[in-house]
């Protein structure tokens, strides 16, 4: 068998189009645009090229986006009363605080100062309990990009069984609950699991969210498995690799994610997806 691919670049240019048109009804019917606040700390080059790269998507679909980058020697509590100013901002209806953060920096805690209603990231306690309750609101961007992945194939989810590897707050967790929404039974893996590969070998669903390239042998696949690799990590010559031996599990895979090109792309719809909708009700409780 030869893996079909989840060419992401394509599927989200599509929902790229469809965002688009929807914003123009949006300011028909009178509304302003979208506003997104993006805030950075310090000069990690790979964050400035995530928030280059989410300024482009909001300036190609027509959102208003502002960048607030702050020094590495920011306080929590300067940081902590920039997020209280942007909640109180009726002109921003979403926050995003690019991670990682300095080290002084609890990210806990100025999660928690971003008002859920604007937290288009989707990692605040609160929106991840209404995923937990299966009543999501605003839900994390990455899991989220999976499941417009998988929506993509367009097959039954229901009762099938899922193996997560990885169990971060940003995305094993709330994929889990994602995949546990869609009606799949969910195993999540993580470094103190023992024998991942039987555990990963007995699902029809698996997403890699490790950081760690060539982890995910042909070995540990199931035939005919969907593989969603979420794992990237940036080797030589910046080249950026997967966690899945992406050539020899193609051969055993029924659908595959490549690495660029796959989860990314989504995860940058999913925020996307995520503004527009924090802006209809942002913008509809200002009406009240
Ligand atoms: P993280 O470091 O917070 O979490 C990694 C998880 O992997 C942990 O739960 C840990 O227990 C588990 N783990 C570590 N070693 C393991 C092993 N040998 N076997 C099984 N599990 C193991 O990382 P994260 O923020 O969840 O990100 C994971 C990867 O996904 C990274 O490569 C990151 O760059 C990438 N990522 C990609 C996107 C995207 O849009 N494609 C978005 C977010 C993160």
């Amino acid at each position: 068998m030869t893996a079909q691919i989840l060419d992401g670049n394509r599927i989200a240019k599509s929902l790229r189009a469809d965002i688009r048109q929807e914003l123009q009804q949006w300011q028909a019917d009178g509304h302003r645009l979208p506003g997104l606040a993006v805030i950075l700390v310090g000069n990690d080059p790979a964050s400035e090229i995530y928030v280059k790269g989410k300024r482009r998507d909001c300036d190609e679909v027509g959102f208003h986006s502002i960048v607030q980058h702050l020094s590495a020697n920011v306080t929590q509590s300067d940081l902590e009363a920039r997020i209280a100013a942007l909640n109180a901002d009726d002109s921003i209806d979403g926050i995003l605080v690019q991670t990682p953060l300095p080290d002084h920096i609890d990210e806990d805690r100025i999660i928690d100062c971003i008002d859920p209603n604007k937290d288009i990231d989707g990692f605040h306690a609160y929106n991840i309990g209404l995923l937990a309750l299966r009543r999501p609101a605003l839900r994390s961007c990455t899991p989220k990009g999976v499941m417009l992945l998988l929506e993509h194939i367009g097959c039954e989810f229901k009762g099938m069984d899922a193996a997560i590897i990885g169990a971060s707050n940003h995305v094993g967790r709330p994929m889990g609950l994602e995949l546990l929404l869609a009606g799949c039974t969910v195993t999540t893996a993580h470094k103190f699991t023992r024998d991942i590969a039987a555990k990963v070998k007995l699902a029809d669903i698996v997403v890699s969210a490790v950081g760690k390239p060539n982890l995910v042998p042909p070995e540990w696949i199931k035939p005919g498995a969907i593989v969603i690799d979420v794992g990237i990590t940036r080797g030589d010559n910046n080249k950026l690799h997967g966690d899945v031996q992406f050539d020899a599990v193609k051969d055993i895979a029924s659908w595959i994610t490549p690495v660029p090109g796959g989860v990314g792309p989504m995860t940058r719809i999913a925020l996307l997806q995520n503004t527009l909708q924090a802006a209809r009700s942002h913008q509809g409780r200002l009406k009240l």
